[in-house]
C-alpha cells in the first residue's frame, strides 16, 4: 500500500508574513488524517516561517526548486544543502512553469532531481504534456522522454526519495482537469517506464501524484484510480479549507 501524498505548490503566492497562519490552519484542519502525507511547498523566502510553523505538526515543509551545485557563483539560486539545512523535506523539480518560462530542460531536471535526492530530500519530479502534444497524439512519447531523460541514472534506492507528479500542462491553473481515466492511463504508463528503469518492485513503491486543477469536487474520483497516489495542488492549496478537503478525500 502506497501512502497517499498531497502537496501544495504555493508558487509565487503567499507572503512570508502570511505563511505561519496558512500552515497552522492546514495543520489544524488535517490533524485527523495521519494516513496521508501533507506537504506545503513554498517560495524560498517563506521557508523559515513554514519550517517553524510545521514543527510539532504533521505538515511537512517543501521547496519549489533547487540548484544542482552544492555552492558557488550562481546568483539567485538555492542549493539542496541550504534547503536541507533550513529543514526542508521535499522539493518540486521540473514544474511545467519552470520548463515553460525558465528554460528548464530534461537535462537540468535530471541534475536538479539527482542533487535533491543525494541531499536526502524527496524530489517531486513533474512530467506532463502540453495540449498541442496531446492533440498530436504524442502523450506517450513526451512522458517516456521526460521520464527517461529527467530520471536518468536514478537507482531503486534513490527511488525511496522520489515522487512523480503527472501534470498535464493544459490542466494547470485552467480549471480543466484530466478525466480519471485519462490520468490513470498516463499514471500506469509512468509506472511501467519506471519499472523498466529501476525494476518493477521499486516502481510499485513510488508514489505518483496527479496535478492540474485538482479540487475538492474532483479529488475523490481521481484519487480512487489505481495508480493515482496523491495530488500536487496549486490554486486549491492556497486556502486551508479547500486543501484540507482534498486531503480528507485522500484519507478515505
Ligand atoms: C500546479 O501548479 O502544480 C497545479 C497543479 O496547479 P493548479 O492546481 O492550480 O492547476
Amino acid at each position: 500500500m502506497r501512502k497517499k501524498i498531497i502537496a501544495g505548490n504555493w508558487k509565487m503566492n503567499i507572503l512570508p508574513s502570511e505563511t505561519a497562519a496558512l500552515v497552522k490552519a492546514i495543520a489544524e484542519a488535517t490533524k485527523d488524517y495521519g494516513n496521508v502525507d501533507v506537504v506545503c511547498c513554498t517560495p524560498a523566502i517563506d521557508i523559515p516561517a513554514a519550517v517553524a510553523a510545521c514543527a510539532g505538526t504533521a505538515v511537512q515543509p517543501g521547496a519549489e526548486n533547487a540548484h544542482w551545485e552544492p555552492s558557488g557563483a550562481y546568483t539567485g539560486e538555492i542549493s539542496t544543502g541550504m534547503l536541507a539545512d533550513a529543514g526542508v523535506k521535499y522539493c518540486i523539480i521540473g514544474h511545467s512553469e519552470r520548463r515553460q518560462y525558465f528554460a528548464e530542460t530534461d537535462e537540468t531536471v535530471n541534475k536538479r532531481a539527482t542533487a535533491v535526492i543525494k541531499a536526502g530530500l524527496t524530489a517531486i519530479v513533474c512530467v506532463g504534456e502540453t495540449l498541442a502534444e496531446r492533440d498530436a497524439g504524442k502523450v506517450e512519447e513526451v512522458i517516456v522522454r521526460q521520464m527517461k531523460e529527467g530520471l536518468k541514472g536514478l537507482s531503486a534506492v534513490d527511488a525511496e526519495k522520489l515522487v512523480i507528479a503527472y501534470e498535464p500542462v493544459w490542466a494547470i491553473g485552467t480549471g480543466r482537469t484530466a478525466t480519471p481515466e485519462q490520468a490513470q492511463e498516463v499514471h500506469a504508463l509512468i509506472r511501467k517506464v519506471l519499472g523498466e528503469m529501476i525494476g518493477i518492485d521499486a516502481a510499485e513503491t513510488v508514489r505518483i501524484q496527479y496535478g492540474g486543477s485538482m479540487k475538492p469536487a474532483n479529488a475523490a474520483e481521481l484519487l480512487a484510480q489505481k495508480d493515482i497516489d496523491g495530488g500536487l495542488i496549486g490554486g486549491a492549496a492556497l486556502k486551508a479549507d479547500s486543501f484540507a478537503a482534498i486531503i480528507a478525500a485522500a484519507a478515505k
